[in-house]
């Protein structure tokens, strides 16, 4: 998927929301998806990161994107509900999500994990992309052609030792991308696939592995094609996937 050359105008039209944009995948998806037409909704929760992204969008003459701010670590159904609405009351429509914000949490033996911090990752990592589709879904039903990406990890196929919450959550991703896929398929042309990105030049790699040298890192613009594969028109009919964004080689 590496190869595949996405049309300058793929996403054209497309209203699109990003979470975690501020930093990291999440902003160069933002950059590249409104680089590609789309009208980019960015979801993060400081907004001095989310403004920066905004200008660097709108200065290169991208739609206007938009900004909503939320903590995805206290995201309840009532939240995303309040964030359905503005969607559509802002732009009448949704055509794509991509769940890409996550944390990381604590590498560490299962013994030893802090049960809170278990539950910070799991809510942000887990239960927030849940009630956040949830509240969605009514309106990317109304699309006709939406696309939800979720984000995993090599350790969500394949727990690790020590990766703790993180590697569940990741877990917990793949298995609601084929049970969401397997619900919608016969009621909607909504897809839901999976990215995992592959070892990343970003915060939360550094932070994963504080001994590695960066420049041999992938970097964020590098995995672009597969996300906008995904979220854009040449993936119609593709569903319940799970794909690497590059192939697969250190742990990530
Ligand atoms: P990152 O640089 O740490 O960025 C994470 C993004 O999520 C930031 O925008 C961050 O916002 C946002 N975020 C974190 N907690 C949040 C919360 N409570 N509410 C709202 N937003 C929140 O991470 P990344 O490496 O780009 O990772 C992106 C995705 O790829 C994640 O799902 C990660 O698990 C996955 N992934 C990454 C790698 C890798 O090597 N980098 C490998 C496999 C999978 P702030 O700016 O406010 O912190």
């Amino acid at each position: 998927m590496q190869s595949y050359e996405a049309a300058s105008d793929l996403m054209k039209d497309r209203v699109v929301l990003v979470t975690g944009a501020s930093d990291g995948i999440g902003r160069v998806a933002a950059l590249t998806l409104a680089a590609h037409g789309a009208t980019v909704i960015l979801l993060g929760r400081v907004l001095e990161k989310l403004d920066a992204v905004y200008d660097e969008i709108v200065a290169a003459g991208h739609p206007t994107p938009a900004i909503l701010t939320l903590d995805l670590s206290m995201a309840g159904e009532h939240e995303c509900r309040q964030l359905a609405e503005v969607v559509e009351t802002t732009f009448g429509r949704l055509d794509g999500v991509l769940h890409n914000a996550a944390v990381l949490g604590d590498i560490t033996p299962l013994e030893m994990y802090d049960p809170d911090t278990w539950d910070f990752v799991m809510k942000v990592n887990l239960r927030a992309p849940f009630v956040l589709t949830q509240a969605l879904l009514p309106l990317l039903k109304q699309s006709p052609d939406a696309s939800v990406v979720m984000t995993t990890s090599s350790v969500g196929r394949r727990a690790r030792a020590f990766w703790g919450a993180y590697a569940i959550s990741k877990c917990g991703i793949e298995g609601m991308v084929q049970m969401l896929a397997d619900e919608l398929a016969n009621v909607s042309s909504i897809r839901v696939n999976a990215i995992n990105p592959g070892a990343t030049r970003t915060n939360m790699r550094a932070s994963a592995y504080p001994g590695e040298n960066p420049d041999g890192v992938t970097r964020p613009e590098a995995l672009m094609p597969l996300y906008l594969y995904l979220l854009g028109p040449d993936s119609q009919g593709i569903t319940g996937q799970s794909f690497d964004a590059q192939p697969p080689k250190a742990a990530s």
